[in-house]
């Protein structure tokens, strides 16, 4: 675990490479000076954008399991095809979800949508989806009655077979931290190219606070590993190390972004939390997105 983590922001990231879908003609620039070149955040679209979304996921599920509510149960719902049409698969999570909270009314779910690589023997070369959902408010003992009930709905919605579907519990936390680490946290996350969907969603109390705050708070522990990694770099340690970090993320978070252009000149007179960029630009979708980005921010910042 501890290699992984400092893959994270180091050598695995270099791997993979820079982000591809950078808005060609926006930069970001700060009141220190600073002119960045900021990420597009097109999870579907680019592996490193899919990496970092891949690891706040998992910092937000880690943090949640450390601080005592892990999940309890696994379920995995898979398909005998091979499609990126998610229609059919949406109306079966609702449905799926609905039958369990009749059954466990505390009912509660982290999903990840993962795809197989199309690399296996019998796979003709298809990437094949499958859900893996954790779950909440299931008690142990009757995960089997959980997957019995929602292999049946499952089934009914999407090309599958009940026996093929996956139950069980995770009786333990550090059996739930594996999970997380495990699956959540895979190096490569990209889904086939045509794939509009979300991967990651979770119900709306998984977490005991609001999704928004969790994701603040996982954003906050990832800052500090980056600059703790980035200072390592520079040789630093001990004491030294702690005090640099600190001041270091205090200077960010005293750090203003304003949009600009690639000659640094600003895009309008207010201020951009760079929080809201990564959004802004993953709702502007992949189709002439410099254009209608820089459209959006006109009329917004001017
Ligand atoms: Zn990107």
């Amino acid at each position: 675990m501890a290699v992984k983590r400092n893959l994270e922001h180091g050598p695995l990231a270099a791997v993979i490479g820079p982000c591809t879908c950078r808005p060609k003609d926006l930069r970001l620039r700060s009141n220190h000076g600073e002119l960045v070149h900021p990420r597009g955040g097109l999870v579907n679209h680019c592996e490193r954008c899919a990496m970092m979304a891949g690891y706040e996921n998992m910092e937000m599920l880690l943090l949640d399991s450390l601080e005592g509510d892990p999940p309890t149960g696994l379920l995995i719902f898979g398909a005998r095809t091979a499609t990126l049409d998610m229609g059919a698969y949406r109306e079966a999570r609702r449905q799926v979800a609905r039958a369990l909270r009749r059954e466990f009314p505390d009912f509660e779910y982290a999903r990840l949508t993962e795809f197989t690589t199309g690399h296996g023997p019998k796979s003709g070369g298809l990437r094949r989806s499958h859900d893996n959902v954790m779950t909440k408010g299931i008690p142990a003992e009757r995960m089997s009655d959980a997957l019995e009930i929602s292999a049946a709905v499952w089934c009914r919605h999407v090309d599958a077979e009940v026996h093929a579907q996956y139950g069980e519990a995770m009786r333990t936390p550090s059996a739930a931290l594996k999970y997380v680490i495990g699956h959540f946290g895979k190096d490569s996350q990209r889904p086939p190219a045509g794939f509009e969907g979300q991967r990651f969603g979770v119900s709306r109390c998984y977490f005991s606070v609001p999704v928004k705050v969790m994701r603040a708070r996982a954003r906050e522990i990832q800052a500090r590993k980056r600059e703790t990694w980035k200072l390592e770099q520079l040789g630093r340690g001990g004491h030294d190390l702690v005090l640099d970090v600190e001041l270091a993320l205090r200077r960010q978070a005293a750090t203003i972004w304003t949009p600009a252009t690639t000659s640094g000149a600003r895009l309008g007179k207010d201020v951009l939390p760079d929080e809201g960029l990564v959004d802004r630009l993953r709702n502007a979708g992949r189709r002439s997105l410099d254009a209608q980005l820089l459209d959006e921010l006109a009329g917004e910042y001017s």
